[in-house]
């Protein structure tokens, strides 16, 4: 099998510890983003801080994507929603469950880096999503 490969850069990693988002820490107005970049989209200061964020959540909203949207390519139908990370950072995220009748509010959450679609070379192309953890 080919090399798997992100579906894009500075989104998220994989380490020892399993997946973390990659986020932006603003020391200026101490709010976080997502995803990272060193201009903080909340107050304009420049020199936002990358910090890792997860992977555990609750789940705020959601809803099933039934369509795929221009450029997606993954399966449908999928899950959609926002999920409240500990330490206070919500995230909108693909949910690894597409059935809303086995969503709430309040949801524990948890990170996962997963094949989203091969691509045309045939290598799997990975992205995040968030998947219920199950009492
Ligand atoms: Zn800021």
């Amino acid at each position: 099998m080919a090399d798997a490969r992100a579906i894009a850069a500075g989104l998220f990693v994989c380490d020892v510890d399993g997946p973390r988002l990659l986020a932006g820490a603003c020391d200026a107005c101490g709010k976080r983003h997502f995803p990272a970049s060193t201009v903080c989209p909340y107050c304009a200061a420049d020199g936002a801080r990358e910090i890792r964020v997860g992977p555990a959540g609750h789940l705020e909203l959601y809803t099933t994507v039934l369509r795929a949207p221009p450029g997606y390519r993954g399966p449908v139908p999928y899950g959609l929603g926002v999920v409240a990370l500990d330490g206070g950072l919500s995230v909108v995220s693909r949910l690894t469950e597409p059935d809303p009748a086995r969503l709430r509010p309040g949801l524990p959450m948890q990170l996962v880096v997963e094949t989203l679609y091969a691509d045309d070379d045939g290598r799997p192309v990975l992205s995040y999503a968030f998947r219920p953890v199950r009492a």
